[in-house]
């Protein structure tokens, strides 16, 4: 009976001093946790590498898929360092110099060896999430003289947001490579990049990966302007996107995240690429005990438009309750699911998946098998993948049937924990066709899935190579082995 009651919208947690614990990560699976994020922009590497150990004993101790998200820095601009807190008042004048630590001459240090060259007079810089913002008034060598348009008190580290500005910065740095380096070595099952501006960022990254002998699924974050106008390029060659929208809200402004949101969202599901939405999800549960309502029903809203999974950031990783707001949120999940489009065969009947992605044998095999399944009456559809992507084709369709997706790849296994409605399970390394569909149905009955006589559609390809589905059988479990 494992899994049969799974919500289809996944839930991410973000992994902090909060929540890094043995005890506590079972406890978060167990309450619906289908993926952790290591955000590389804390923390150091002993402690990453523990809670990677730590993940992998939760999994296997709850018996679920899990997966590991390595979330890249990538192009983030920081303050530089100094002691205390600087406080910036209204229409005063300050002086912004690239550097790692402050100076004698009071400077602010940015560490970011291009500002100067990237920023131009009247361009604006926004310091500590938005809440402070400067206007470039005069540059001279490397001092960008400023004037203060929005108070704020500054401490160091802070992040630095330049949102008329073409940043010049590579995708990947120093740091992020190493980082890479760690996730392909730890095994992680994701990798997910900062600050993507096209889809040029992506394929740094994938060679990248590719030099380190490693597939790793990429995630592009967007939240950044440039990202929202190369949305289409960066759906053709990313795994899946975030709508990352702290950062896309100081960039662009708040009033713009929720269409931006809805935008990215639709054409995500419409390219079949997974999608995720993140930040400030149940945010004033860092603290409080329960949630806002206004925080229920971006939750709730979230889960209607069909997003693939919902992420928890602080709240998980320094909130004062991080196992409660996984259960919140998974309470809020589950309840927005039943009562979703009662009467309809599909959840998000409007949408048109592979619409705007080229047809594909792969996806025509997995168009026939949706509607089939619907016709016939079929009670669940299974696919077998290599990569995982038969099953982000079909969980494209947010159809009301469970999606139960076999591979004999753990790392699959794992990788489609984020997937929107899918049921991973892991078989033996088939020998045959036979010896796959023996091991499949063994696995289909051990779960319940399924009564006698009921109907199935099954969607195979050539096994061990991946994108190759090209069949779509409509069967019985008894047929099956
Ligand atoms: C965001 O900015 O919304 C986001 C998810 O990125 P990070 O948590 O890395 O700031």
């Amino acid at each position: 009976m494992l899994e049969k009651n799974l919500a289809r919208t996944k839930i991410i947690a973000t992994l902090g001093p909060s929540c890094g614990r043995e005890a506590r990560m079972k406890e978060m699976v167990r309450a619906g946790v289908d993926a952790f994020r290591f955000n590389m922009s804390h923390g150091d590497e002993a402690t990453r590498r523990e809670w990677i150990e730590l993940v992998k004993s939760a999994r296997a101790a709850v018996k679920r898929p899990v997966s590991m998200i390595c979330d890249l820095r990538g192009p983030r601009i920081r303050l530089g360092k100094w002691r205390g807190e600087l406080v910036l008042e209204k229409g005063t004048e300050v002086v912004l110099k690239s550097g790692k630590s402050m100076g004698r001459d009071g400077a602010i240090p940015v560490d970011y060896a291009a500002l100067a060259k990237d920023l131009r007079v009247g361009h604006r810089i926004l310091l500590r999430d938005g809440r402070a913002e400067l206007k470039v008034t005069h540059k001279k060598g490397g001092a960008i003289r400023c004037t203060v348009t929005r108070p704020a008190v500054l401490c160091s580290n802070q992040g630095v947001n330049l949102p008329d500005s073409k940043v010049s910065a590579p995708p990947l740095s120093t740091k992020d490579r190493k980082d890479l380096r760690f996730a392909v070595e730890m095994e992680m099952d994701w990798v997910a990049l900062s600050f993507v501006r096209s889809a040029a960022d992506i394929e740094t990254l994938r060679n990248a990966l590719k030099r380190l002998g490693s597939k790793m699924p990429i995630i592009a974050k967007i939240e950044h302007p440039e990202a929202v106008r190369n949305l289409s390029s960066i759906l053709q060659c990313s795994d899946a996107v975030m709508v990352a929208r702290g950062d896309l809200a100081v960039e662009m402004g708040h009033e713009v995240v929720p269409t931006i949101q809805k935008n990215i969202v639709r054409k995500s599901i419409e390219s079949s690429t997974p999608v995720i939405v993140a930040t400030q999800m149940l945010e004033s549960m860092m603290e409080a005990p329960q949630p806002t309502r206004a925080e229920v029903s971006d939750v709730a809203n979230a889960v209607v438009d069909g997003v693939d999974a919902v992420m928890l950031s602080g709240e998980t990783a320094i909130g004062e309750h991080s196992l409660e707001v996984c259960r919140i949120m998974h309470r809020i999940v589950d309840r927005t699911e039943s009562g979703l489009f009662a009467d309809s065969w599909r959840l998000r009947p409007g949408l048109n998946p592979g619409g705007t992605t080229p047809s594909s044998i792969a996806m025509a095999t997995v168009n026939a098998a949706v509607y089939a399944s619907h016709q016939a009456g079929a009670k669940m559809i299974l696919a077998f993948t290599e990569s995982g992507r038969t099953a982000a084709l079909v969980a494209s369709y947010r159809t009301r049937l469970p999606i139960v997706s076999l591979t004999s790849r753990e790392k699959t296994y794992h990788r489609m924990a984020l997937l929107w409605g899918v049921r991973p399970g892991l078989i033996p390394t088939p020998r045959s066709n036979k010896s796959r569909n023996r091991d499949a149905a063994k696995l289909l009955r051990n779960r319940s899935y399924l009564k006698p006589k009921e109907l199935l559609v099954a969607l195979t390809g050539s096994f061990q190579v991946s994108g190759s589905t090209r069949t779509m059988q409509l069967m019985r479990l008894e047929d099956l082995g």
